[in-house]
């Protein structure tokens, strides 16, 4: 396995449309050993969530994954996921706003409304189909992944600029009372 490295905003590749991945593709060997690279390198980054764009293959693959230890109530854990060309079949008009980073930006945070609820489809690693319905936190990664493989950044989200902050000020002036911030 190895560490990708990512693509920081401003690479053209995260503002590219992503291909979808064919059946062919799921099955060859060096396509598998992509994704154990990218959930690799999701866990040494630290992130939530990391999409194929972000470590510069424009193809439709996300991983997710929410660790027990260290995560404030409001970003429960969820397990390691494996999506493949996932589509939303739905998303909830209420939406819910909550802070953001992104591992493409370093070191910036925002505030971005998001659905509440979502029903998504895809393929797992094999190939086979998943169906999931998630709400609140998870299905804010979940947009935020899916995002990422049509060339949006949650900056693009935003309703405004002006939460938009670097990390040491967010500490200093925003933070508190408010842990739902997490890097994907
Ligand atoms: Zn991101």
């Amino acid at each position: 396995m190895a560490l990708l490295k990512i693509a920081k905003m401003g690479n053209p590749i995260l503002r590219k449309i992503s291909e979808p991945v064919t059946k062919k593709d799921i099955q060859a060997a060096d396509f598998q050993r992509f994704i154990d690279d990218m959930i690799e390198t999701m866990r040494d980054e630290d992130g939530l969530g990391l999409a194929a764009p972000q470590v510069h293959v424009s193809k439709q693959v996300v991983v997710i994954e929410s660790l027990e230890d260290d995560r404030s109530p409001e970003a429960p854990p969820f397990p390691l996921l494996v999506l493949v060309n996932p589509v939303f079949k739905y998303l909830s008009k209420e939406l819910r706003t909550g802070w953001e980073g992104c591992l493409s930006l370093d070191n910036l945070r925002g505030k971005v409304p998001r659905s509440r609820a979502v029903r998504l489809e895809a393929l797992d690693r094999n190939g086979n189909p998943v169906l999931l319905d998630w709400e609140e936190f998870p299905a804010v990664v979940l947009q935020h992944e899916i995002d990422h493989l049509r060339g949006h950044l949650f900056v693009d989200r935003m309703k405004d600029m002006s939460t938009l902050t670097h990390l040491g000020e967010f500490h200093r002036y925003w933070i508190k009372g408010e842990k739902n911030v997490e890097e994907v």
